[in-house]
């Protein structure tokens, strides 16, 4: 139970935000960490902090429509919520999924505030996307998909507005037809208006890598807190996608030993470790089916059609697919098996219940709000290259990038430790972002 003005405050989200589960999942949980600073912070009840957090500042929805390879009009729905611009224009991703709907978008919306905020650079909070499902559709088919979708867009963005990046479904192919339809639409060279751009046309070398590298540094720095590490651990990582195919790469540099990965086929078990090389050539460049990794690498390698890869015995996991997908069965099972630390490479992947049962187990749980940040300041760092017209070499981003993320890391166990509640990742993450979100609007 919350306490009854924030009991209250969360009415009013439900009743004004009708059939969005996710949205009020990802709110509820951040009031649950605010019950903590309520009464140090009279002043955010004062001018109605909370109730003005919630409410975006701008919700645009729009009709995108495009012509499929037989020459039939397609219709699909293209929204962006401008959530928060308190500490500087919106940024967040756009995802491309048939899973796509306003509350889906706000909820990603609402996440992203505070994790831009705890990155310490001055991005605000967006998100945006569309039910349009890439799978199975030509490259010419996404490109007039991605024009028609940026039509629409371009008039609401621009690098001192708002700042797209990917998402699901939303890679470098989709970020090169979104960029070129905004240059030809405004006649300028705007780079900082869209991140996760190719490297030859403005992006920034780790970039690809960042969401999923961050996660596993995270990782890292929680263990290394409770004086263990990743060296000879197994390591469950799921999804197939940018996160995970990254989070894999820099597990394995830590000392790790990542053996699995999925889709939404099912999972396949390495016991050899993972292929990367492999996995990113079915996954990435031939864009199939994560049961090929098995049939092609052999020996030690399983694929199993649907099940939970949570059931695989890990001492370390990063949720890296989709929303909810760990939920409080398979929570248990890795408690079962001994798991000792889980980052959440996606955003909300894991489910209350299954939150609820590590926190009480005690062990390293980093919410995605901190733990998947490297994404999304790795888009700022790109922002600012694009703005002094640079390009740093890989080192130096990766180094900026691994600092940004102990910070993160220090800042949530401060905050935790100040609020009584050591080692709680969850409290520090929602109460240090919201903080400063919540000081920059009273200023
Ligand atoms: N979609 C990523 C996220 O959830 C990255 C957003 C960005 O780079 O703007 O944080």
């Amino acid at each position: 139970m919350l306490d009854s003005t924030l009991q209250d405050a969360f009415d009013r989200v439900l009743r004004r935000n009708p059939g969005e589960p996710e949205f009020h999942q990802a709110v509820r949980e951040v009031f649950e960490s605010l019950e903590l600073i309520q009464d140090r912070h009279p002043e955010y009840q004062e001018h109605g902090i909370l109730m003005r957090m919630c409410e975006p500042e701008r919700q645009i929805i729009f009709r995108v429509p495009w012509v499929d390879d037989q020459g039939v009009v397609q219709v699909n729905r293209g929204f962006r919520v401008e959530y928060n611009s308190a500490l500087g224009p919106y940024k967040g991703g756009l995802r491309f999924h048939p899973s796509v709907n306003l509350g889906i978008v706000k909820f990603l919306g609402f996440e992203q505030i505070f994790k831009n905020s705890l990155t310490g650079l001055p991005i605000g909070g967006g998100k945006g996307g569309s039910d349009f499902d890439p799978h199975g559709r030509s490259d010419g088919e996404v490109m007039r998909f991605c024009q028609s979708f940026m039509t629409e867009l371009h008039r609401h963005i621009g690098e001192y507005t708002d700042v797209p990046a990917g998402d699901i479904g939303v890679g470098a192919r989709e970020i090169g037809y979104l960029f070129g339809q905004y240059k030809r639409l405004t006649n300028r060279y705007e780079a900082g208006v869209l991140t996760g751009k190719g490297l030859d046309w403005g992006g920034s070398l780790v970039r690809k890598e960042a969401t999923g590298y961050g996660a596993a540094i995270f990782a890292d720095e929680m263990l290394k807190a409770r004086g263990e590490s990743f060296e000879g651990r197994r390591v469950a990582v799921s999804g197939s996608g940018n996160v995970a195919l990254y989070a894999i790469e820099k597990s394995r540099q830590l000392g790790g030993i990542p053996i699995t990965a999925s889709d939404s086929s099912g999972y396949v078990v390495d016991e050899n470790g993972i292929d990367l090389e492999l996995l990113q050539r079915i996954k990435e460049v031939e864009r199939g089916r994560i049961h090929e990794y098995a049939e092609r690498r052999g020996e030690g390698a399983r694929f199993v059609k649907g099940g939970s890869v949570w059931d695989v015995p890990v001492d370390i996991a990063l949720p890296s697919a989709t929303q909810n997908e760990l939920d409080g069965t398979a929570a248990r099972t890795l408690l079962k098996n001994g798991v000792l630390a889980v980052s959440e490479g996606a955003n909300m992947p894991c489910t209350p219940e299954a939150v609820a049962a590590f926190r009480e187990a005690g062990i390293a749980f980093g919410p995605g709000k901190a733990a998947n940040a490297g994404g999304v300041a790795t888009s700022a760092l790109e922002m600012q290259q694009n703005a002094s017209r640079d390009a740093w070499s890989f080192d130096h981003t990766e180094q900026r990038l691994t600092q940004i993320m102990k910070n993160i890391h220090t800042t949530c166990l401060e905050t935790a430790e100040e609020l009584g509640r050591p080692g709680d990742y969850v409290v520090g993450a929602n109460v240090a972002g919201f903080r400063k979100v919540a000081d920059a609007m009273l200023a």
